[in-house]
């Protein structure tokens, strides 16, 4: 079996996703508020470093800043499905730093696997309207100045844009971080799934209210199958971070019964 970290690993895609992969022998140190190996806050960059440091810790590395290697352990993928969707402002710091941030602290530690993967939880709304403002200054790096683009963006009376930009964003950071020497030339593959509505507490809501649920159904449309099971994306995430995926890199793959087929410009 390999040994993965799973973030969000509490509830919804992550929870499915980490219950696969432990019933087929994999390791999984999970990573969530609660109910996790690794209880961290990823909004905030002191929380994002405990997570980076439990999991190096339960991954057999000496120390947390210690150097990765034979006997610094290793760590085999990471799979980041840690998110918010109707938080405000914070959802720039869960979704994008805290992803970015546990991909690049635990960078180290993949390098030192044999196979390592890393496979990331975008969003049919990546291709929806979103802040060039957000996704801007995420792609800097500028958590402040991406905060204050958000709460812009809620007092313009836009605050669903705070998300797509957030998932807009992190497929940009990934074609660029995929093929670096960082990651492709070090053997790390990294590319994300972007699922369209998945039956999870983030969208119990939503799919119970008829009036949300229509919006959400013209938004994203889905003829393959209608709204998905976690299981779905699970058992997409399982091959990105499988040895055998050893040629795929920077890609985002929709897997939203065809939702970005039917909207997507071009
Ligand atoms: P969920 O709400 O069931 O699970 C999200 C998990 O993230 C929860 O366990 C939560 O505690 C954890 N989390 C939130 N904030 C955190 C923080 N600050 N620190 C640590 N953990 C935190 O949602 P889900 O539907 O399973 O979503 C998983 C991922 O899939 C998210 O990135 C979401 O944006 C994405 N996604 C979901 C859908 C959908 O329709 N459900 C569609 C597209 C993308």
């Amino acid at each position: 079996g390999r040994l993965l970290a799973v973030t969000g690993s509490a509830s919804g895609i992550g929870a499915t996703t980490a219950a696969m992969l432990r019933a087929r022998g994999d390791r999984v140190i999970g990573v969530d508020l609660r109910d996790a190996e690794v209880c961290a806050d990823l909004s905030t960059a002191d929380g994002r470093a405990e997570a980076v440091a439990g999991i190096a810790a339960l991954a057999g590395a000496d120390g947390a800043d210690g150097p990765a290697g034979p006997e610094g352990g290793a760590l085999d993928g990471l799979i980041t499905c840690a998110g918010l969707s109707r938080a405000g402002a914070p959802q720039v710091s869960v979704n994008y730093f805290g992803t970015v941030d546990l991909v690049l602290g635990l960078r180290p530690l993949l390098a030192a696997a044999p196979a390592p993967r890393v496979a990331l939880v975008s969003s049919i709304s990546s291709t929806q309207p979103s802040d060039p403002a957000i996704v801007a200054a995420c792609l800097a790096g500028d958590e402040s100045a991406a905060l204050d683009a958000a709460e812009a963006a809620v007092a313009a009376g836009r605050p669903h844009e705070i998300y797509s930009s957030t998932k807009l964003a992190l497929n940009r950071w990934l074609r660029g971080a995929a093929v670096s020497a960082d990651f492709a030339g070090a053997g790390i593959a990294v590319n994300a799934i972007a699922p369209g509505v998945v039956l999870t507490p983030m969208t119990a809501e939503l799919v119970a209210n008829p009036d949300w649920k229509r919006v959400m159904d013209a938004a994203v449309p889905m003829p393959l199958n209608g709204y998905a099971p976690p299981e779905a994306i699970a058992h997409a995430l399982l091959w990105l971070v499988a040895a055998e995926n050893s040629h795929m890199a920077g890609q985002v793959v929709f897997v939203d019964g065809g939702a970005a087929a039917l909207t997507a410009a071009g």
